[in-house]
């Protein structure tokens, strides 16, 4: 009788124990790779705590805790066998990136324009690498363009998809970069590797085919900005009330830091062959031609790998 006393005090001690772990684990979250306490939980903080946390491992001890090769820069010969992503490549991100991971530098100093900037790095399962050979052993040596989409939904939400691990080759999406309402720009896959944001595209008839199992596309050689789009067009409707001015100002801002001429700055749904592409909508592109002399072309935004 005593000892099943004290067999059903341990069994209940047991369950308050478990019960105090659930919750504090729950109260943490992840992003990139690290915990962050309760209070820094809301919709927001996630993106500020990114970016209040620079890159603290010097790149030598990060390329240790690097398995997807985020930090490396160079580029990968042609693709493999398309495979599923190891549990390790499934995993959190454990190297924290600088903005000189995104653009250079130097000159940013003497530059009055410089918009808010924000890291938020995708998932790496999301983006890849950018190949020097298709998957059938051709050069693929494009000139690089930019595709211009809009988002569908908010800032956040976007955020959120594209640092969720995605195991299947068709769930697997990024952008370079997203801008949002405010015109905060939001760098989310460094730009010499491939982002995901078109399926069945070419460019002036010309894509790659960098996967047996998918459509040829864009990726190999374009950088994908997307703009967040204004709460009145987050449906499918054909169009809506159109971008902020500060959004125009840092598309232009972000563009001239690429280098790429305005012929080869395209939109997702003029490159898309799928049909199924319509953004951006109620885009104003005269009005980008027109900022787009405000700013000095430089090539701080380096699309190519090394
Ligand atoms: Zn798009």
């Amino acid at each position: 009788m005593k000892k099943t006393f004290w067999q059903a005090l341990a069994i209940l001690l047991l369950g308050v124990c478990a019960f105090v772990l659930s919750v504090r684990v729950g109260g943490a979250e992840f992003v990139e790779g690290n915990r962050l306490p309760r209070q820094v939980n809301p919709i927001g903080q996630k993106i500020a705590q990114v970016i209040s946390n620079p890159l603290q491992a010097t790149p030598a001890q990060a390329q240790t805790n690097d398995p997807h090769g985020v930090l490396n820069a160079a580029c990968a010969v042609r693709p493999g066998k398309p495979r599923r992503p190891t549990r390790k490549e499934l995993g959190p991100v454990r190297v924290q990136l600088g903005l000189d991971r995104f653009r250079r530098m130097d000159a940013s100093f003497k530059d009055p324009n410089v918009p808010k900037e924000i890291i938020a790095l995708a998932h790496p399962t999301n983006f890849g690498w950018r190949y020097k050979f298709d998957a059938n052993g051709r050069p693929a040596n494009q000139a690089p363009i930019v595709v211009l989409h809009e988002t569908v939904s908010s800032a956040q939400s976007t955020i959120n998809f594209f640092q969720t691990p995605h195991p299947n080759d068709a769930d697997q999406v990024s952008y370079h970069v997203l801008i949002d309402l405010d015109g905060a720009v939001i760098y989310m896959v460094p730009p010499d590797k491939r982002a995901f944001g078109a399926g069945n595209s070419q460019f002036n008839g010309i894509s790659v085919k960098t996967n047996a199992t998918l459509s040829s596309s864009v990726n190999n050689f374009a950088y994908h900005i997307s703009l967040v789009t204004p709460r009145d067009g987050r449906n499918n409707k054909s169009r809506h009330s159109g971008y902020t001015n500060a959004q125009y100002d840092s598309l232009a801002w972000v563009l001239s830091k690429t280098g790429i001429p305005a012929t080869h700055i395209t939109a997702h749904k003029l490159v898309d062959r799928s049909g199924s592409r319509s953004d951006p909508r109620s885009f104003d592109g005269p009005k980008l031609l027109n900022l787009l002399k405000k700013y000095p072309r430089s090539a701080d935004i380096a699309l190519s790998c090394r």
